[in-house]
């Protein structure tokens, strides 16, 4: 389904003056200081543990960006679909092995040993076949002749998605804003009525809840016997910067839910998680009281890049993945979320399987997406492909958080430059799988252009909003299910989050600097 909604032009030039300008970037810097909408302080060095008593207001807009309406509704429409599919493919055995045994294990270190895992868990048996997930799914528009507009899935994210907290607040800034007056008589379509409402705290929240309620009707009677409830956990980087994004869903669930959360890194539970009893109870020490507690479900916001591992960060994940306690995500989802499987999954039929009639409205937001293995029919193709114009394309490793994947003239050399490692490896009697096989190709997604966004950062020196003049958005719409091989035991989905970055720049991430935070005008 294509959008004819042709976008106005943005920002509108009444909030350019200087005076105005000003006056509204101060009122959006103090909500956010007020209200949350901040990170942690940049450390002095790169790596270091950032300043735990300084924040900064997080890279905002200081006014929403059109998005037609149409699109929106459709990415809020396929997001109960795409939670089903990852859900079934997290159980599928024989796609996960095949999607990793073909090539990804064999180029990818990372991948191999979340593989391992998987596999030494399966071969002991799990003691817990209750899987959650909490899912971004990311989306760009596509309006490849300027005559109508396309949703199109940049990425499907199954593990620590985050921002949905902080964008529920820069909702609440934008909404603010226009009650304040702050954005009368800029555009007509700057009404409530076209900024909807953002639930994704809720989702994270409420998702979460149900992993932990089930967790604790299941095991009812044992704990029947035991004084102390049990916990979520939040497995979390000590380097974070953006851990209010994390305590904004801690503080909602001991609020609404009334659930404990212990927040623990890799390296900390190294020395305390233990697992206890023929079930596999997973037990950690209270950081406050030192008393033992029980984990009913695992959140991690960490575990996604080999950077987050140590040799026994490895061992405590292997720890977690062979526990009762409920994990989102389980080694068998973050597999699934590779790029890898994206890519599979735009491979004729196989959508099918999953979907049946659903199929054609998932495989509609996809664009195209190539295998890189020069043995196969469509990795032959997709070489061809990329050497004719590599301006069309994006490579892609499996890997998440941003600032790795390989841009349109950067990708011959870095191709030129694999093939003659492995060839090097091959001549030493190596290895015989291509490097370029750790990635996949994927059809570059052309935004609308000459649209504009008002930019709102830290440490800028500057009391104004910063004009872009060509940015690009990204929508992510969340989701949260909960289900075991019998069944789906919940589906939600709802909340978004808006990305917008500088056209120039190719990569998305907030935490990494690109883009900022932004929300939606339906137009
Ligand atoms: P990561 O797991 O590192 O977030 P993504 O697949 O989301 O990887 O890519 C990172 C960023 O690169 C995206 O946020 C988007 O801005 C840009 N990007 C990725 N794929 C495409 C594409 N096909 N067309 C245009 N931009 C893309
Ligand atoms: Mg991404």
């Amino acid at each position: 389904m294509a959008s004819d909604t042709s976008l106005p032009d943005w920002p509108p030039a009444e909030l350019l003056g200087d005076l105005r300008n000003r006056s509204v970037t101060r009122d959006a810097r103090d909500f956010a200081l007020s209200t949350g909408l901040v990170y942690r302080a940049v450390p002095q060095r790169q790596g270091d543990i950032p300043p735990q008593d300084t924040t900064i207001h997080a890279p905002i807009t200081l006014l929403p960006s059109p998005f037609p309406r149409q699109l929106f509704e459709k990415a809020e429409n396929l997001q109960p679909l795409y939670n089903k599919l990852y859900a079934q493919l997290s159980l599928d055995e024989k796609f996960i092995k095949s999607i990793m045994e073909d090539t990804v294990v064999h180029v990818d270190e990372f991948q191999a040993r979340l593989y391992a895992i998987w596999q030494t868990v399966l071969k002991e048996g799990v003691s817990q076949s209750t899987q959650s997930g909490i899912f971004r799914s990311d989306y760009m528009m596509h309006s490849p002749q300027q005559d109508g507009i396309q949703l199109k899935q940049v990425e499907f994210n199954v593990i620590s998605s985050s921002f949905g907290p902080l964008c529920t607040k820069t909702s609440a800034m934008h909404h603010y804003l226009l009650r304040k007056g702050a954005y009368d008589a800029l555009h007509p379509s700057l009404i409530k009525e076209n900024m909807p409402e953002n639930h994704a705290l809720e989702t994270y929240a409420a998702g979460l809840a149900d992993a932990h309620n089930h967790y604790v009707e299941e095991c009812r009677d044992a704990h029947a016997q035991r004084s102390v409830k049990p916990v979520v956990l939040f497995v979390v980087q000590e380097t974070e910067r953006n851990s209010f994004d994390q305590r904004a869903i801690e503080m909602l669930l001991i609020e609404k839910y009334a659930i404990p959360v212990i927040r623990l890194t890799f390296e900390e539970l190294g020395k305390t998680a233990s697992l206890h009893g023929r079930a596999r109870i997973l037990m950690i020490q209270s950081p406050a009281t030192h008393a033992p507690v029980e984990v009913s479900t695992v959140y991690f916001r960490t575990g996604y890049s080999p950077e987050d591992y140590t040799e026994s960060a490895w061992d405590t994940r292997l720890t977690l993945e062979r526990s009762h306690a409920i994990k989102c995500p389980s080694i068998a989802l973050q597999l699934v979320g590779s790029k890898k499987a994206q890519q599979v999954l735009a491979e004729p039929g196989v959508l099918e399987k999953y979907l049946g009639n659903d199929a054609d409205q998932v495989r509609h937001s996809f664009m195209q997406l190539w295998p890189m293995d020069p043995n196969t029919k469509l990795g032959k193709q997709a070489h061809r492909l990329v050497r004719e114009h590599p301006e069309n394309y994006v490579l892609k490793p499996q890997r998440e958080g941003g600032g790795h994947n390989i841009y349109k003239k950067d990708i011959l050399p870095a191709l030129d430059a694999m093939e003659k490692r492995d060839k090097q490896r091959e001549a030493q009697g190596g290895n015989h799988v291509k490097e370029c096989e750790a990635y996949i190709l994927m059809s570059l997604i052309e935004q609308p252009e000459h649209r504009g966004s008002l930019f709102v950062r830290a440490n800028k020196n500057s009391d104004n909003a910063e004009l872009v003049k060509d940015s690009v958005n990204e929508l992510g719409i969340y989701g949260a299910v909960l289900y075991s091989p019998e069944s789906i035991l919940k589906n939600r989905s709802g909340g978004y989050l808006l990305r917008t970055k500088s056209k120039d720049s190719d990569e998305g991430g907030v935490a990494v600097g690109f883009s900022v935070i932004d929300t939606p005008l339906l137009v």
